[in-house]
C-alpha cells in the first residue's frame, strides 16, 4: 500500500520509523524544506511544497497513493488545509495527526491569544524582556513593537529582515530539558515567554521553568482543523489507522 506522510514533526519521523522495512508499506515522507539540515529520515523523502490543493491532488494521483496522513505541526494549517481539500477531490483516505494541546495548570501564569498580532500587543507599551520561540516565520507582528527586548530561540537564524531591532538570537533545536530552559529564562532575565501552544514534549520544558521561575507566558492557541477530518494523537495510533487501511484492501480484494 502507497503512503504519503506529510512531516516536519516529532510524530512524523516517529511514524517514518515504524514504516520502515514493513513490506506491507511504500511509505514517502515529504518535507516543506525550511530546515537546510532536516533531521535524516528512514524511509524515501521528497522535499518541497506541491503547489496547492490541486498540485498535491494531482501528486497523490501520479504517484498512486492509497492512503495520506498529515502528520504535520499544529500551526501547520495551509498543508493541513490542502491535504483536506486535495484528498477529498479524489477520495484518498486522510488522517491528521494531531498532538494534544498543552493546558495550564496550578502556577502557571498564561495568557491565551488567538493568534501572533495579539500576543505581540499583549506585551504592552513598557518595554519588556521577553524570549520568543515562536518560529522564524511568525515574527513579523513583533516588528511593530520594536520597544522590547527581543531574545529569539530558532532553529535556524532568521533572516535579519525578520528580525526585531536589537535582538538576540539563540539557535537550537530541541528536545530542550528543564534545566537548560531555567538557566535560559534566568540568565537572560527574561519576563516573558511568547509561544504557540505546540504541544508536545519536545520543547515543553520551558512551561515549567516559567512556571517554576514565575515568567509570564503568552499562549497562541493552534488553529482548528478542517471540518470532518479523522484526527488521532500519536504516531502509534496513526500507524494503527494504516494496518486497518490496509487490511481493508486485503478483504477488499
Ligand atoms: P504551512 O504554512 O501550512 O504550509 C505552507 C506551504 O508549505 C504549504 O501550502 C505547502 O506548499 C508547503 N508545505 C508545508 N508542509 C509541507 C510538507 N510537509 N511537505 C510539502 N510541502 C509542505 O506550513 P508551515 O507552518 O510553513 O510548516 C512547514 C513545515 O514545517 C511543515 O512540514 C510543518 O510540519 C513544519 N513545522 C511547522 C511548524 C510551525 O510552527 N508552523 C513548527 C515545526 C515544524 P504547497 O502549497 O506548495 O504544497
Amino acid at each position: 500500500m502507497r503512503v504519503l506522510v506529510l512531516g516536519g514533526t516529532t510524530e512524523a519521523s516517529a511514524l517514518a520509523r515504524m514504516l520502515a522495512g514493513d513490506g506491507r508499506f511504500e511509505a514517502t515522507l515529504s518535507l516543506a524544506g525550511r530546515t537546510t539540515r532536516p533531521v535524516a529520515q528512514p524511509i524515501p523523502c521528497r522535499r518541497g511544497g506541491f503547489g496547492g490543493a490541486a498540485g498535491l491532488a494531482a501528486y497523490l494521483e501520479a504517484a498512486g497513493i492509497d492512503c495520506l496522513v498529515d502528520a504535520t505541526h499544529p500551526f501547520a494549517a495551509g498543508m493541513t488545509g490542502n491535504a483536506a481539500e486535495a484528498a477529498g477531490r479524489i477520495g484518498v483516505p486522510l488522517l491528521v495527526v494531531r498532538r494534544p494541546a498543552w493546558v495550564a495548570g496550578p502556577g502557571d501564569r498564561w495568557t491565551e491569544v488567538a493568534h501572533m498580532r495579539a500576543a505581540a500587543e499583549t506585551l504592552g507599551r513598557t518595554r519588556r524582556r521577553v524570549l520568543l520561540t515562536v518560529g522564524q516565520g511568525e515574527l513579523a507582528p513583533f516588528l511593530a513593537a520594536p520597544w522590547h527586548h527581543y531574545v529569539v530561540r530558532a532553529i535556524e537564524r532568521p533572516a535579519p529582515g525578520l528580525l526585531p531591532p536589537g535582538s538576540e538570537v539563540i539557535t537550537a533545536r530541541g528536545p530542550f530539558e528543564e534545566a537548560g530552559e531555567r538557566a535560559l529564562l534566568a540568565e537572560r532575565a527574561i519576563d516573558v515567554l511568547v509561544t504557540k501552544n505546540s504541544g508536545g514534549s519536545a520543547t515543553e520544558a520551558k512551561l515549567a521553568a516559567a512556571r517554576a521561575l514565575g515568567v509570564e507566558v503568552v499562549m497562541v492557541a493552534r488553529p482548528e482543523l478542517p471540518g470532518g477530518v479523522r484526527a488521532v494523537e500519536t504516531a502509534e495510533a496513526a500507524f494503527a489507522w494504516l494496518e486497518d487501511q490496509h487490511a481493508g484492501t486485503l478483504r477488499g480484494s
